[in-house]
């Protein structure tokens, strides 16, 4: 139950992301994580 309202968050966009890798920029753009959700693997970038 708790699994299928965890599916149905990543649905609506609602990821529960955990940082994978972080690369590190000393430039105007910052750093970059990589990031991924635990329950259905999507991965995506995100500016710190
Ligand atoms: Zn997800």
């Amino acid at each position: 139950m708790l699994k299928l309202f965890g599916r149905l968050l990543c649905i609506l966009g609602l990821h529960d992301f955990h940082v994978v890798e972080v690369t590190f920029s000393f430039g105007v753009g910052g750093n970059v994580s990589k990031i991924e959700c635990r329950r259905c693997g999507y991965v995506t970038t995100r500016h710190e």
